[in-house]
């Protein structure tokens, strides 16, 4: 038995736990399980073909584990069951690793009284779960945030959205993971839009640890405005959030994966990642948007303000829906074909801008090409409501720019916006093309399943990802920078007529006439609007 221990201890660390079981599944397979501070380790003790004789598998992969009595009353035997995602290679040899669940149970029989073996089960389910949610709280010597077990979860689940399979998905993929990690959610089944944000405006927060969607992210971007909507908005969005990719944009679900630094998946397979970031329930702050319409409505944004190009193809995709995530494809097929320009003013200030003194670009400012006349000082231009002196006055005299915010909109103050009618501060730059094909501020690195828009992008950055495609850029140019896109490689592509910046705030006018403008994939009203980031306002969970 010492040998067997010993045998581990150089891979994963001493042996803290060690017991020699049967399968449940096959009560001749014999086998001894140690549990080390770092992995579980099985190794049959019988005759077994030599490629299923160890097995090794990490407790950071682990989601839950229980202990439980067979179904025979006279059977005095317990069982014990841990549930693991590791990321396995799939059968199709292009096909990035994915998650894939495997379970591991056991049947301990070594006593004649049934208590006795439950105890010695449960001992092991405990053992499990508290070595997994150790692994999975010290991350880099770091004490990360985590849910509570057990853990109360609203889920809402949007019926229509995508290919109208939320509910069948969660039944599936979700509702048996999260039973695995011992969570047990209350199902909130959406009957319309805008049901989601009155439920949060009215919850009692207190009942719930964490908020959750399973659709697109138009439903997560009404849960978030619904908890900002409140009296006690400060708590309210403290609130963690999670989002299970159900719907046909699942850019934030896209983006979350994306930064637990595990290859590119779509579809199910996104799914089951998502899943399993939920139920191993780690917390960590996200960016959230403020923006200002014409309107004078306030709202937030946790992903993007799209116009031109990618707003007319996520109006135009809407007929498409039932294709799911392909219908950004086709709409960016139809729309090239009718590739049009769209005339607006655009300024920024940029991420790093300490000063009032402009340098164009370079000040913090990534350009992926120099623009063919650099972008100047706001003294120069916007001549109906830029004014330099206006502009510098706002700033010095009052420090922090008055909202005139409308009465039912609450969330923090914008120290770097001025209201919408009024002139930019100096230390703004306007961009000189009035001429665009796309106007495009991310804040989270995917646009969609399968488009990196922002490979840079972290969860709570604090940055604006600007990007706008001046006119004059080709149709195949631009082609390629969407097919570019899908590998977050359209920075390399070397188009002239794109332009990256890291800004914190921008501000957009477009011309006048009929347009559209997209806020986290949804339509708001069209015409000016600006924005400023709130660097991690919001809680998710996520890797
Ligand atoms: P998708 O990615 O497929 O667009 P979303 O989550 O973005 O999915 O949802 C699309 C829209 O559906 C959102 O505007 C949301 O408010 C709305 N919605 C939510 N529940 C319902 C429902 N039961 N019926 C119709 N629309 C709904
Ligand atoms: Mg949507």
């Amino acid at each position: 038995m010492d040998q067997r221990r010993s045998d581990f201890r150089n891979a994963s660390g001493p042996v803290t736990l060690f017991g020699e079981f049967t399968l449940s599944s096959n009560r001749k397979a014999r086998c001894s399980v140690n549990l080390t501070e770092k992995d579980f380790i099985i190794q049959r003790l019988d005759s077994a073909p030599v490629s299923c004789r160890k097995v090794v598998l990490s407790l950071r992969d682990c989601v839950g584990s229980q202990a439980y009595r067979g179904d025979d009353g006279a059977d005095p035997s317990a069982y014990f069951a841990a549930y693991f995602y590791p990321l396995k290679k799939r059968r199709w040899v292009k096909a990035a690793p994915a998650r894939q669940r495997v379970e591991q149970c056991f049947r301990l029989a070594a006593l004649q009284d049934p208590r006795a073996n439950l105890e010695e089960a449960e001992k092991w389910a405990r053992a499990v779960q508290e070595r997994s949610a150790r692994q999975q709280h010290l991350r880099d010597g770091a004490l990360l945030s985590s849910l509570p077990r057990p853990c109360r979860l609203m889920l809402f689940v949007n019926p229509q959205s995508g290919k109208g399979k939320a509910l069948t998905l969660y039944n599936s993929h979700i509702q048996p993971m999260l039973s695995e990690a011992g969570v047990i959610p209350t199902l909130i089944i959406t009957e319309r839009q805008n049901h989601a944000r009155e439920k949060v405006r009215e919850a009692d927060l207190s009942q719930w640890d964490a908020l959750v969607i399973i659709s697109g992210d138009g439903l997560l971007h009404e849960v978030i405005n619904g908890l900002l909507e409140r009296a006690d908005w400060e708590e309210a969005i403290r609130t963690p959030l999670g989002i299970l990719p159900g719907g046909s944009g699942n850019a934030l679900a896209a983006s979350v994966h994306y930064y637990s630094g595990v290859s590119q998946v779509t579809s199910e397979e996104l799914l089951v990642s998502c899943g399993f970031l939920l139920c191993k329930g780690q917390v960590s702050h996200m960016d959230l948007v403020s923006l200002h319409l014409s309107s004078n409505q306030r709202l937030f944004s946790f992903l993007s303000l799209a116009w031109g190009f990618v707003a007319d193809v996520d109006v135009e995709s809407e007929k498409y829906r039932h294709a799911g995530a392909a219908r950004f494809t086709v709409g960016t097929l139809v729309r090239l074909a009718s590739l049009r320009i769209y005339k607006g003013r655009l300024a920024y200030l940029p991420a790093s801008r300490g000063s009032s003194t402009d340098k164009g670009l370079q000040n913090g400012a990534a350009a992926c090409s120099t623009p063919s006349s650099a972008p100047r000082p706001l003294e120069d231009s916007f001549p109906n409501t830029c004014h330099s002196n206006n502009s510098l006055k706002l700033r010095r005299s009052e420090g922090r720019c008055p909202q005139s915010a409308p009465k039912d909109v609450h969330g923090p103050p914008d120290s770097l916006l001025p209201p919408l009618d009024q002139p930019l501060p100096s230390d703004w730059v306007l961009v000189p093309q009035e001429d665009f094909v796309l106007m495009l501020a991310m804040f989270q690195s995917h646009l969609a399943e399968d488009l990196l828009a922002a490979p840079d992008a972290r969860l709570d950055d604090g940055v604006i990802h600007l990007f706008y495609v001046t006119a004059g850029i080709s149709r195949k140019a631009l082609l390629r920078l969407f097919l570019a896109m899908e590998k977050g490689a359209h920075l390399d592509t070397n188009c002239q007529q794109l332009v990256h910046v890291k800004v914190r705030a921008l501000r957009l006018e477009p011309g006048s006439g009929k347009g559209v403008i997209t806020v986290d994939g949804e339509v708001v009203d069209y015409g000016p609007i600006q924005a400023e980031v709130h660097r991690g306002l919001g809680r998710l969970i996520s890797g």
